[in-house]
């Protein structure tokens, strides 16, 4: 059957050597680990040339979050394992990273249709240090109902350790191109409930793992709701202006989603399940939106929520660092924390 590559048993003790052996390159920096967001499109251009445009607004939404945050960011656009392209070609990337950067703590994996709706709010990660897998869900809609959503695949980060070389290895399988993945995706619309009928994605294939080896894996994994690590969009970008007249960055759930993930949507090409217009109208709200929190630093914001002009939004002054102290995100943060 299909793997990724050979099989890594040694990892966790191999990658503990190497960091013994570069102390210039800790996987931990002032006490934080370090984090490696990972994202990529196709190697070939839009059908429809407006999609490049909103991929180049996401991946400048994700510039500046990870600049803000002391993120490191790498877009990838080769497709480093033929079989495995689509949206599968994430795991060979994700797999490709750990081994390469044994310096790098977490991965995280963001699809390109994902863009940060919060600048300031930043992953809770003390809280996962018992956990090697952290992914947007419910248990309810996993365990209980085998629904096809109960988890996204849009925005979830592994920790580099032999755990996830694993599991990496245990998801992979349903991926091959062609008739296998098409077999596959009759197991997954015949066992997760809503699945229409379609090749096996890789959110179906790792919530069909993660139901049938229930006891092998899940005491690893962390099924985050308490603040959008992914936000479906649809009811989210109608309520920017509410959420700007009651609430501030920082909060990531509801009140001010994290992410917003455009699910459904495809402005690149192919069939999406919503209308073009309505997606591109709505990625330009939520690029807005989050532009505007990057934008306050320098005393500028956007006309509208759908306007690519901006405005002044106070005047100069002859004590400019006043206003570093007050609006430059990473002041507050780090004083939060
Ligand atoms: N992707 C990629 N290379 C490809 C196809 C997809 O890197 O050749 C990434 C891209 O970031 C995309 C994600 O995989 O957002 C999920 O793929 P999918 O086809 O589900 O796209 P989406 O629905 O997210 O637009
Ligand atoms: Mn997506």
């Amino acid at each position: 059957t299909y793997t990724l590559g050979p099989k890594l048993s040694n990892w966790d003790e191999e990658r503990k050597v190497w960091l013994s052996q570069n102390l210039e390159f800790p996987n931990f920096v002032n006490g934080k680990p370090r984090i490696l967001l990972l994202t990529g499109s196709p190697p070939n251009p839009c059908d429809n040339p407006i999609g490049d445009h909103y991929l180049l607004k996401a991946i400048k939404n994700k510039i500046d979050y990870c600049r803000i945050h002391g993120i490191e960011i790498v877009y990838n656009m080769a497709h480093l394992d033929k079989e495995l392209a689509g949206y599968w070609a994430k795991l060979p990337m994700i797999r490709r990273l750990m081994l390469s950067h044994p310096e790098v703590e977490w991965i995280w994996w963001m699809d390109s249709d994902a863009m940060f709706t919060d600048m300031v709010f930043e992953i809770p990660l003390s809280k996962y240090d018992k956990h090697n897998l952290v992914i947007h869900g419910y248990p309810d809609l996993l365990f209980e109902q085998k629904s096809w959503i109960a988890l996204n695949t849009g925005s979830f980060l592994f920790r580099n350790c032999k755990w996830s070389l694993d599991l990496l290895d245990a998801w992979a399988p349903m991926g091959p191109k062609g008739p296998i993945r098409e077999e596959a995706g009759k197991i997954l619309t015949a066992n997760l409930k809503g699945r229409p009928a379609f090749e096996a994605d890789d959110q179906s294939a790792l919530i069909y793992l993660l139901l049938s080896q229930k006891d092998q894996w899940m005491d690893k994994v962390y099924i985050e709701n308490q603040y959008y690590l992914h936000g479906y969009w649809a009811g989210l970008v109608d309520r920017y202006e509410e959420m700007i007249e009651k609430h501030h960055p920082g909060l990531g759930d509801e009140r001010w989603p994290f992410v917003t993930h455009f699910v459904g949507c495809k402005p690149c090409g192919s069939y999406g399940d919503y209308p073009v217009e309505q997606c591109l109208r709505s990625m330009e709200r939520a690029f807005n939106f989050a532009d505007n929190q990057v934008l306050k630093l320098y005393g500028f914001g956007h006309r509208g929520l759908l306007s690519p002009k901006i405005k002044r939004i106070r005047n100069e002054t002859v004590t400019p660092l006043e206003y570093v102290d007050q609006f430059d995100i990473r002041h507050s943060v780090h004083g939060n924390s």
